[in-house]
């Protein structure tokens, strides 16, 4: 497959020489794949092109909040007239209330909501909430769930006893993750210990509802419920990290979908429209805790940034249309139909395994079952590059990494469905040979 790629390299290089690894989120670095990054130009519906004017099917969705497809008309004309009357105040807006209102309608554990600019800032502001309100300092999250990089959350399993984590990065003192206890992901037995065992002590379970960050893994049925159970007997809190699921999986996110109550939901990602904006929400009860009204501090010079909420607010109307899940629903499960068969017909069912939950989407080269972070990684990379190129290669965008999600979006229709899924015939033909 001949590709042009002289202008991403040059870009390529070019970045490089003034910003680390030429990037500024290391994922985008292509280092599990190898290569060179496509370096985009332009968006519109399901399709990037790049700046060798290659176009790709999109399914990196920039990882999770194009769930409309790139620069939806609606989107971008509200946009467009909210940086006119100015792009930020350091006052109250209406136009926070009309997203937190959008929010607390759409998540019923929702009431109030507190605004900020990213993921990380969410989850971090969550997990201080949480042990602001219970006055506790022990949180517990899974190994292989990701939160974002905020210190205390940057753990892995240490050698020693299993819940104690270590620093997954230097530069994260061992004090920042002293209080962070890890479970693997689907095993309730595990938090239940760790919850038995510091009695008393634990402010928060932390958890992807649908992890999405070790490629996709589903809750095992009543893992969910379980946690639900656990933290209410223990007088901990739940809190769902939703920034990756809220508005993805249902208006209502994960939570919605599978009918379980969190008392904290982090949101992020969809939430922002594109824009960078992230949101912790929970009962009025719980989020009295945060300042002003409370003593739990949290701030941010652009939380709640006008043309942000005004993007988020676009994004949240579309997706309240009628239909809109369902749809996406059905072009999620032709495009995974057509991998599946795509893989069987390179003769390698039972050696790869799919996962799907809505439009999250995953193929594990690894034989099934992939429940948690052990099993995820035991996934042929080599086999996975493969795969990624030969689908780079026929102008399929794929997330450069074995672990991420793929994320299909309501712009994708049949031409770009018909695409993927010819692409996919070759590029499992192509991953064969090296499983
Ligand atoms: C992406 C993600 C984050 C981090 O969000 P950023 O906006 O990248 O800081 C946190 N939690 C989950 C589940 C995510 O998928």
């Amino acid at each position: 497959m001949t590709r042009k790629t002289s202008n991403s390299q040059a870009a390529f290089e070019r970045a490089r020489n003034v910003l680390v690894g030429g990037v500024n989120s290391p994922v985008r670095a292509f280092a599990a794949v190898g290569g060179v990054p496509p370096f985009i130009a332009k968006a519109r519906g399901a399709r990037l092109s790049d700046v060798d004017g290659n176009e790709y099917v999109d399914y990196v969705a920039a990882y999770g909040p194009a769930i409309l497809g790139h620069a939806h008309e609606e989107v971008v004309v509200a946009m467009a007239k909210a940086v006119r009357l100015g792009t930020s105040y350091g006052a109250p807006t209406q136009l926070e209330t009309q997203l937190a209102e959008a929010v607390a309608a759409a998540v019923p554990s929702i009431e109030q909501v507190r605004f900020v600019s990213s993921g990380t800032e969410a989850v971090m502001s969550a997990v201080r909430l949480a042990r602001g309100a219970t006055g506790r300092s022990k949180i517990i999250k899974c190994v292989g769930c990701y939160h974002g990089h905020a210190d205390s959350l940057l753990v892995q399993a240490g050698s020693g006893a299993l819940t104690l984590g270590v620093p997954s990065s230097p530069g994260v003192p061992a004090g920042a993750t002293a209080d962070t206890l890890l479970a693997p992901y689907n095993d309730l037995p595990a938090v239940r210990a760790a919850m038995e065992e510091h009695e008393a002590q634990v402010a928060a379970m932390l958890v992807e509802p649908v992890a999405g960050n070790m490629g996709v893994v589903p809750p095992a049925d009543g893992y969910l419920q379980g946690l639900r159970d656990l933290c209410t007997r223990h007088g901990a809190m739940l809190i769902f990290d939703e920034v990756m699921t809220g508005f993805r999986l249902s208006l209502a996110g994960a939570q919605g979908l599978f009918g379980i109550r969190p008392d904290i939901t982090t949101l992020g990602k969809i939430i922002g429209g594109g824009m960078p904006v992230g949101a912790v929400g929970a009962s009025r009860e719980i989020m009295k805790n945060f300042s002003p009204e409370g003593p739990v501090y949290q701030a941010g010079t652009l939380s709640g940034n006008p043309v942000a909420m005004t993007a988020g607010l676009a994004t949240l109307r579309l997706l309240r249309e009628d239909g809109f899940y369902e749809n996406l629903e059905k072009t999620s499960a032709a495009i995974d139909a057509g991998l599946r068969q795509a893989a069987a017909a390179a003769g390698l069912q039972n050696r790869v395994t799919f996962h799907r939950v809505g439009s999250m989407l995953c193929c594990f080269f690894a034989p099934p079952p992939v429940v948690d972070y052990k099993t995820a990684t035991a996934s042929n990379k080599a086999a996975f590059a493969a795969y990624f190129h030969a689908m780079l290669d026929r102008g399929v965008y794929l997330a450069p990494s074995q672990f991420e999600a793929m994320f299909v979006s309501a712009a994708h229709g049949s031409a770009e469905v018909d695409q993927t899924i010819q692409a996919a015939h070759e590029a499992f033909a192509a991953a064969a040979k090296l499983l």
